[in-house]
């Protein structure tokens, strides 16, 4: 364990149990948030990176045999999920079989945790494919399970107790993690 400064940075209150989460210089997918260089595995895809390290760092949900679920660094939402094949793949034609049912079975784990955790009212489930539709790294296909309220009040306590947004994901990931079922 590397020694790090108190106080990351400006005034985000009194110190809290929550702070003890957040070590931004260990969370290698935000360091890996560049966007790749190319279409390859090669060339810094952060969604092939971010299973090199820990779940802590690199946000990590979940992991199944063929797919994991990741927190989205650019959420829409509190709790927003990304559900992606280890494999490097663009195209959704392009999953096998096992993939293809384990993103199937993991987007309703990522719903059946966000009910756990947050009480959520609603999803928008989907996937961007390709960068003509929307998709930010289009080169590795990511199933976005974001939860909905209504009104959109959003039920993540630290919310409203910082904005720093890292220590947010961080312990929402671990909220998740912590109420992620066996069996959706
Ligand atoms: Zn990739």
């Amino acid at each position: 364990m590397t020694s790090e400064p108190e106080q990351q940075s400006g005034p985000v209150g009194e110190p809290d149990g929550f702070g003890r989460l957040w070590t931004p210089h260990r969370i290698a997918y935000i360091q890996g948030e560049n966007k790749p260089t190319g279409p390859g595995s090669g060339d810094g895809c952060p969604f092939c990176e971010a299973p090199k390290h820990s779940d802590e760092e690199s946000l990590i949900v979940a992991r199944g045999t063929s797919v994991f679920a990741i927190m989205n660094l650019y959420p829409y939402n509190g709790g927003h999920m990304m559900v992606m094949p280890y494999r490097h793949v663009a195209d959704y034609t392009e999953l096998d079989d096992a993939e293809t049912a384990e993103l199937a079975l993991f987007t309703k784990k990522a719903m059946t945790a966000l009910r756990k955790a947050s009480g959520a009212h609603g999803f928008n489930l989907g996937m961007n494919q390709g960068s003509a539709a929307g998709a930010g790294i289009a080169a590795h296909l990511h199933q976005h399970v974001v939860p909905r309220w209504g009104g959109d009040t959003n039920f993540m306590p630290v919310v409203g107790h910082t904005k720093v947004l890292p220590q947010l994901l961080a312990d929402t990931r671990k909220m998740l993690a912590d109420v992620w079922p066996e069996s959706a």
